[in-house]
């Protein structure tokens, strides 16, 4: 069995934004009966607090009745969020040329680098151009390196309407989507 995650990305927000803006996502799926208003221990496998399912949480998935929802924590500081899917063949890709990198050690070397220090550049070895870690492609959002995210525990599968819906709360951001299993 294990549990499964899963997590809506905003990729743009700013350290500073991101408190606000999830503060302005959490309201809405609060009076919609999504969560609850206050994030509690033991609701996630993370150290964080989270909001346990509202009495509507249904709204936010396809097919609810598999689910025996937990927790939705959410991050608002620097993050790696990662998704763990198998029989995936996962890729990183220069935001100028998307000619893929080949150096798996000088990506998780930067990864570990902007989750230490919130500043890591990764040199194309295409194009010679040197990008910021959180603007490489990451295929399949196998990766994000963020400052916002909400991370969904043991949910049935989020509809697509409801990711739309969240999206459309961080305008002009892009999203990533990542799910797994642990
Ligand atoms: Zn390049």
């Amino acid at each position: 069995m294990g549990d499964t995650f899963q997590t809506i990305v905003d990729r743009d927000a700013t350290p500073h934004d991101a408190p606000r803006l999830a503060r302005s996502v959490v309201d809405l799926w609060v009076a919609e009966g999504i969560v609850l208003a206050e994030a509690k221990p033991g609701w996630g496998l993370s150290d964080l607090p989270a909001h346990p399912p509202g009495p509507h949480w249904h709204k936010a998935v396809d097919d609810a009745r598999w689910g025996a929802p937990e927790g939705v924590v959410a991050y608002t500081e620097r993050h790696v969020f990662f998704s763990m899917l198998d029989a995936r063949d996962p890729s990183t890709s220069c935001p100028r040329c998307t000619k893929v990198a080949d150096d798996s050690l000088l990506l998780s070397e930067a990864v570990e680098q902007w989750h230490r220090t919130g500043e890591a550049d990764i040199p194309c070895h295409a194009c010679g151009e040197t990008a910021p870690a959180p603007a490489w492609h990451w295929s399949d959002d196998h990766l994000a390196l963020a400052h916002l995210g909400f991370e969904f525990w043991n949910w049935p599968s989020l509809s697509e309407e409801f990711r739309a819906r969240t999206a459309e709360l961080l305008p002009g951001h892009r999203t990533a989507f990542l799910t797994g299993k642990i």
